[in-house]
């Protein structure tokens, strides 16, 4: 794995994080604009001038009482970072618009990715609107969600059907892209995490440039939660912000690689040398057993975290946890989450589920300051979402049921009635 890193005495780093404030005036220009790169001197790979943008990071950092109350934190104490008002709808934007700048540099001509759903609509929608690559994208059949499914075909990129999961169609794209040299935008590329740092710095911006106490974000191929400690590390480094906050990576419990190996299993990155034999022989039980991820957070279905390592060292940075939780929980947490003014795709909805466990364990205290991160737009994947409320039992069972979700214990059942005026007074007197 390949990590960008910057000779910051050769560079012109910013002295203070309120430098940043000054693009704020100058919005009419695309680099300022962007979330991204309005932060450039953090991530100055490229010259500021070739740098992509389609606009990407205009996102809200959201105080929710409600949800803070469903998790068991203080009033004022809980923020949701919306990454789901990227263009393409998840946070998966800020490193494609990275991706992109190196890849422009590079002179590529096509691009590929395997995906659980977003990096590919994410991939679709930058070559759709810059025209600068052709994207081929691969999926697992079956293993996307359609809201994902329909931006890709939407945005015109070649889509290509994998008969597997993800981390079969993740082989198979670095085998195609070696051989026909195709530029891979896949999370082993090190520039899209230059990119996702960005999340934290708007994260503390919105906060006044105050340091939180908790970042909370999902697991998938940990591309995120190791962009994450990069930022803070390079933070630190600059002395930029007086300490890190601490950082809880949440699994789902049905592609939990990462909590098995770090909470059970003593992983470490140990300065730079984390066990391999910890981490083959993992890998070599799960394909004995033929254990395959399974989860309704789709974007988390991944068994095999190709940032597994860099992750190591961004819970190391920020003295972190790592825990897993199940669709159950995922689901009343993202019926929460909806139910407090935003709304979220299932993956998403991981990181205020582990938080809530995380408070009743009394490792996060009630009046600390937490921040979860909503990785992706609600309207993702509406068939978890309607399957969770439905009346429709048959549609319950298979959506739902089938992962072992027993219950919608904050359903918003729809209310049938005639096509009768009356009848239909009658029902929104009784529960409206
Ligand atoms: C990609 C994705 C994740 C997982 O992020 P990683 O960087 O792969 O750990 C979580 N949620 C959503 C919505 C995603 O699109």
């Amino acid at each position: 794995m390949l990590e960008v890193s910057y000779e910051w005495d050769r560079l012109a780093p910013p002295r203070s994080l309120r430098e940043f404030e000054t693009h704020w005036s100058r919005r009419g220009d695309p680099h300022s604009f962007s979330g991204v790169w309005r932060f450039h001197a953090l991530l100055p790979f490229a010259p500021r001038g070739d740098c992509v943008t389609i606009g990407e990071g205009q996102t809200l950092l959201q105080r929710s009482d409600q949800v803070a109350r469903y998790v068991g934190l203080d009033a004022g104490r809980l923020f949701l970072q919306y990454e789901g008002m990227n263009p393409s709808g998840s946070f998966k934007d800020n490193g494609m618009s990275a991706a992109f700048t190196h890849s422009r540099l590079t002179g590529a001509k096509k691009a590929a990715c395997a995906s659980t759903g977003n990096t590919s609509a994410s991939l679709a929608l930058y070559c759709a609107v810059t025209r600068l690559m052709r994207a081929v994208i691969f999926v697992g059949s079956g293993k996307i969600a359609y809201g994902k499914l329909s931006q890709a075909l939407d945005y015109g990129a070649l889509t290509v059907q994998v008969a597997g999961d993800f981390d079969d169609a993740m082989r198979r794209v670095k085998e195609v892209s070696q051989q026909l040299g195709i530029y891979l935008v896949n999370s082993v590329n090190p520039f899209r995490l230059e990119g996702q740092k960005t999340i934290m710095f708007r994260v503390l911006e919105a906060l006044g440039w105050e340091v939180p106490d908790w970042i909370i974000v999902p697991g998938g191929n940990l591309g995120n939660s190791s962009a994450f400690g990069k930022a803070f590390r390079e933070l630190l480094e600059l002395e930029l912000i007086p300490r890190a906050p601490r950082l809880a990576v949440i699994n789902a419990a049905g592609a939990d690689t990462l909590y098995n190996l770090f909470e059970h299993q003593g992983l470490r990155w140990n300065g730079g040398r984390p066990d391999p034999l910890l981490i083959r022989q993992y890998y070599e039980d799960m394909d004995r057993q033929q254990r395959r991820a399974e989860t309704i957070a789709s974007a988390i279905e991944i068994n095999r975290p190709v940032n597994l390592t860099k992750c190591l060292r961004a819970l190391d940075t920020c003295r972190g946890v790592v825990r897993e939780v199940t669709d159950q929980e995922i689901l009343d947490a993202k019926a929460q989450v909806g139910a407090g003014g935003l709304g979220c795709e299932p993956a998403s909805a991981a990181s205020v589920a582990g938080l809530k466990r995380l408070v009743a364990e009394g490792v996060i205290g009630p009046e600390e300051r937490v921040v979860c991160i909503l990785t992706g737009h609600q309207l993702k994947d509406p068939t978890a979402t309607v399957a969770y409320h439905t009346t429709d039992q048959d549609l319950f069972d298979k959506v739902l049921g089938s992962r072992g979700v027993r219950r919608a214990t904050f359903a918003n059942r729809a209310v049938s009635v005639a096509n009768d005026l009356n009848e239909i007074i009658r029902a929104i007197e009784l529960y409206g």
